[in-house]
């Protein structure tokens, strides 16, 4: 709110709360169906408000390509001027990482395109420790994939299974039109496995019920991996509640149903005319087909509660480190993440270690540690560009992520786990040696840019396979075959894996396991329940 973010109120002016999935009380905020939106304006606004008055000086179209430590501080980054080419060096007593998630590892994700791991990678490369990187949080209500040829999926906000149903056919390979299937030949799944939390269980459960629906032959759509959620319901119900509220009568269904469509029009209508655009199908008339996506990385750098890396003068903030959501993460927590870390943590936790730093002074770029990180950037900028090899980036990115979808997925076990691993590490080989960047390292060249992405999310890939492998429990996110209870459900193993793994990096495709213990002194842990 201080950023400008106009927040929905009740008519007496207190701020709105709505429901959110795993939750039954409704207590999150929003602004309307685009929260996420009215935050980014918010945020740039204020970034913008402290440029303007000389606090804060913007590199945009930069890329920080390494950490530069010397004596075990952190003392700088090299960045790469995307648009020159130009490498440059910049000094400081302490880096901060505010450089989001990983998701973009499965290639297909709600993420945007530039979303990468490199500064995240590079920092775990100089001995930040990296953090359970296989919890991966795959959101059920995306737009399905609808062929190769898509870079990007879509999310269609949770806040639509707030009154949104979701359902798939009695019938296997039902090919009916939605509205020609009665109501007693649709199964709600969720309603019927979950009752006490219904359409609202946590994401991780409902994109399982929705991925075990399809593999089971129940899936809708041209792909068959889709499922409905439909508002016909949500549409009549507003629609009587605008009956009363307006004191009509002699009311026919059609006006009541029109009544209702602009009710939901009100509230989610930004979505609904996304989902028509991409589509082609009126969702107000048709149910709208979702499909689990990839959305938000739960792993990332370890830090401490200062949030520290483990390299001095590193730090790490939001979605780029591991802290605050565990094995999954609620609805709108992100947000709660990013305020917490930048308005409540690090403004004071900082100055611990600058506190220290009080007699060093001016940090010069002409170190020799600046020389050689800018040194092994340039390096590694011209190998890709000399390869000369057969294969796009796009080809590796693609296939990575493949791999990662297929066995890293919603669901892995330890076969296809060894498999995956396997298989990364002869993309690794192939992708050094068979990788074509046109251009040059000088100029603006987007394909050099994701050659370095893809480098990075190789590497990252094969760890996040190591940690679901090592994690022999099912747990939020990370759903392992082997750990599931008789009616399909996630079992954890408190027992045995109740430890953060924070992973040293020793050489690419060779990684140290150090076991952080979870220590409960205040309360007890347990397995939830949402039947
Ligand atoms: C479609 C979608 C909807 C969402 N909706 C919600 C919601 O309603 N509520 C909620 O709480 N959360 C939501 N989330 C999650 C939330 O938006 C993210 O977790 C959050 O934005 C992460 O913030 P961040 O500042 O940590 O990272 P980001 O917002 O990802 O910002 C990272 C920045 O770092 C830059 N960067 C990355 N690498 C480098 C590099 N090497 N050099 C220079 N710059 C770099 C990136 O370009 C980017 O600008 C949503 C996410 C998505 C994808």
């Amino acid at each position: 709110m201080a950023q400008g973010v106009p927040f929905a109120r009740e008519y007496g002016g207190l701020l709105s709360n709505r429901s959110f999935g795993g939750t039954q009380v409704q207590r999150t905020f929003y602004a309307a169906g685009q929260t996420g939106q009215q935050l980014l304006l918010g945020a740039y606004s204020a970034l913008e408000r402290q440029v303007a008055l000389g606090n804060v000086e913007m590199h945009t179209r930069h890329e920080m390509l390494d950490v530069v430590v010397i004596d075990g501080k952190t003392r700088g980054i090299i960045a790469r001027n995307l648009i020159t080419g130009e490498i440059e060096r910049h000094a400081g007593h302490a880096v901060l990482l505010c450089t989001g998630g990983y998701g973009n590892v499965f290639y297909l994700s709600t993420n945007a395109m530039g979303s990468n791991v490199t500064a995240a990678w590079k920092a775990h490369k100089k001995g930040a420790f990296f953090a359970n990187p296989c919890f991966t949080q795959i959101h059920p209500t995306c737009i399905p994939v609808s062929g190769d040829h898509q870079s990007k999926l879509t999310l269609m906000s949770e806040s639509l299974r707030n009154d949104g149903r979701i359902w798939v056919p009695k019938k296997q390979n039902d090919d009916r039109k939605p509205i020609d299937i009665p109501e007693d030949e649709r199964d709600y799944y969720l309603e019927r496995r979950y009752p006490a939390f219904g359409n609202l269980v946590p994401r991780d459960v409902a994109s399982r019920a929705a991925k075990e629906r399809c593999d089971a032959g129940y899936g809708v759509g041209t792909s068959k991996m889709a499922v409905y959620l439909d508002y016909a319901a949500a549409i009549e119900r507003y629609g009587k509640i605008e009956v009363g509220k307006k004191g009509l009568s002699n009311i026919s269904k059609e006006e009541i149903i029109a009544l209702g469509k602009d009710v939901v029009k009100e509230k989610y209508g930004n979505l609904f005319d996304m989902y028509a655009k991409i589509t082609g199908e009126n969702p107000y008339e048709t149910p709208m087909r979702i499909y689990p996506a990839v959305h938000y990385t739960m792993g990332g750098l370890w830090v401490d509660y200062e949030l520290k890396t483990t390299v001095d003068g590193l730090y790490a903030l939001g979605e780029a480190n591991f802290s605050d959501h565990g094995a999954n993460r609620l609805g709108a927590s992100a947000l709660m993440q990013g305020l917490a870390d930048g308005y409540f943590v690090i403004p004071y936790t900082i100055g611990n270690y600058l506190a220290d730093e009080i007699r060093t002074g001016h940090i010069s770029t002409d170190h020799p540690a600046f020389l050689q990180a800018e040194n092994e950037v340039k390096e590694t900028l011209n190998k890709f560009v000399n390869c000369k090899g057969k294969k796009s980036v796009d080809y590796f990115h693609k296939a990575l992520g493949k791999i990662m979808w297929n066995d890293c997925g919603m669901a892995r076990n330890k076969e296809g786990l060894e498999k995956a691993i396997k298989e990364i590490k002869a993309l690794r080989t192939e992708f050094w040696n068979n990788v074509m960047v046109p251009g040059t390292v000088d100029e603006f060249n987007v394909e050099l840019e994701k050659a370095g992405r893809v480098a990075d999310f190789i590497e990252l890939g094969e760890l996040m396979c190591k940690d679901a492998l090592d994690r022999n429990e099912s747990c939020g996110g990370h759903f392992r075959e082997e750990s599931q209870t008789e009616e399909g459900e996630a079992e954890r193993n408190d027992e045995i894996y109740s430890y953060v793994a924070a992973w040293k990096y020793i050489n690419a495709g060779e990684s140290e396991l150090n076991k952080e213990p979870l220590i409960y002194e205040n309360i007890k842990i347990a397995a939830r329940s949402y039947k």
